[in-house]
């Protein structure tokens, strides 16, 4: 006999991810989906090719557990080159089967029951569900849009939520769902805490090359003390336009390295060896690419910013990710979440409440989530259906 509740306490408050529904829902109402951030064009053609003369090659099997040795080199010069961050290529980088599973892997190595992880909310959400796996609790720092509209933290709200069971601080930029790139100094205050604290950084820098205008992305591992202490994550699946394909890595000393490998081989052991090749291969060759691709989401932001603006959103322009904030205040309506549920059936637009990443409910209550990675016609789509039903 089955229990009427299968899923372990500490898991149900996590129903289905948000991105799953909405895009279900966009799905049953042929709505345009601007909710779950995916590209709807392909990565650069050399590295689908590249994945595809793998696989006739024979890489087909099961990879090194640390990952394709190509892969890893790879990553470590891109670290070196852009950042002066040198790892090893053979004890300081992992491979994962993307940015979440090392997010998971990392949270699952490092914290324990009762531990604490401090994150900046609203907060992907992979990352509270990742912490009620590892029995570890959420402390949420809650960034607040200024007078400039520009999501930020109070760098009181930091220190006071920094206390004797912190174990980690999740620190994700450039920022979904807000936009937000950490400045110098932010991330200055960010480090300065870890290092009074002895505490463990876990860097999620899956947009590092999805930065706009003057904003750039500054690993919080360049910091005084703070290599030794960071666990850096990144993913080809935002850099290249590949969601689907799920490879991301660790790079991160021996001992933090060592601990994330000894929890992520037994989550999935490796990632797909094919797919690994394609991405060092990328990661080596077209970065030209990610630069044009860079800079048309500059514009396709611009493109749908201008279009939420006509429509009467209040719009917060962000420096980097595939995301603006809306806020629905303006039209009249000050619960965002309610809004959202009912765009889909309304006017045929799928976008994310993005409450829903919130602790502080209240503080994300007037904000919407809208993607920009969408085709121009596709943006354009969704602004007409949204400007002809206003409110
Ligand atoms: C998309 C995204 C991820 C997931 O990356 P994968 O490589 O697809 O697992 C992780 N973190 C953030 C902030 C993201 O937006």
């Amino acid at each position: 006999m089955p229990r009427t509740e299968p899923l372990v306490a500490r898991m149900r408050e996590f129903g289905t991810t948000i991105f799953a529904e909405m895009t279900a829902l966009a799905t049953r109402t042929g709505s345009v989906n601007l909710g779950q951030g995916f590209p709807d064009t392909d990565g650069p053609p050399s590295m689908l090719d590249a994945a595809c003369a793998a696989i006739r090659a024979g890489i087909n099997q099961y990879p090194p557990g640390p990952g394709m040795p190509a892969l890893r080199a790879a990553i470590a010069r891109q670290r070196t080159e852009r950042y002066g961050l040198d790892y090893d290529p053979d004890g300081e980088v992992l491979v994962t089967v993307g940015a979440t599973e090392a997010v998971a892997a990392s949270l699952l190595a490092l914290c324990g029951p009762g531990d604490e992880v401090v994150v900046f909310e609203p907060y992907y959400d992979s990352y509270a569900a990742s912490i009620a796996l590892a029995g570890a609790v959420r402390r949420p720092v809650t960034l607040r849009p200024d007078v400039d509209g520009r999501f930020t933290f109070d760098p009181a709200d930091l220190r006071a939520a920094v206390g004797p069971r912190t174990r980690a601080l999740l620190v994700n930029t450039p920022h979904n769902p807000t936009g937000t790139v950490f400045t110098r100094d932010e991330l200055a205050a960010i480090a300065q805490v870890c290092v009074d604290a002895d505490v463990i950084a876990i860097t999620d820098e899956v947009y590092e090359y999805l930065t706009f205008d003057d904003a750039t992305h500054i690993p919080l591992a360049t910091y005084p003390g703070m290599r030794e202490r960071t666990v850096s994550i990144s993913s080809a699946g935002k850099t290249f336009s590949v969601t689907g394909w799920k490879i991301g890595w660790v790079c991160a000393p021996v001992a933090l390295r060592g601990a994330v490998q000894a929890v992520k081989q037994f989550t999935t052991f490796t990632a797909n060896g094919a797919l690994q090749l394609a991405v060092a291969h990328a990661l080596d060759n077209e970065m030209p690419w990610v630069e044009g691709n860079r800079a048309a989401l500059q514009t396709k932001r611009d493109r749908l910013a201008a279009g939420l603006r006509g429509g009467g959103f209040g719009v917060h322009l962000p420096a980097g990710t595939y995301f603006v904030q809306a806020d629905v205040r303006p039209l009249g309506i000050d619960d965002a979440a309610g809004y959202a549920w009912a765009l889909p059936e309304r006017v045929g637009v799928a976008a994310i409440p993005t409450e829903v990443f919130y602790d502080d409910k209240a503080a994300g209550r007037p904000f919407v989530r809208f993607a920009f990675c969408k085709r121009d016609e596709v943006i354009d789509d969704a602004v007409r259906r949204l400007t002809s039903a206003p409110g």
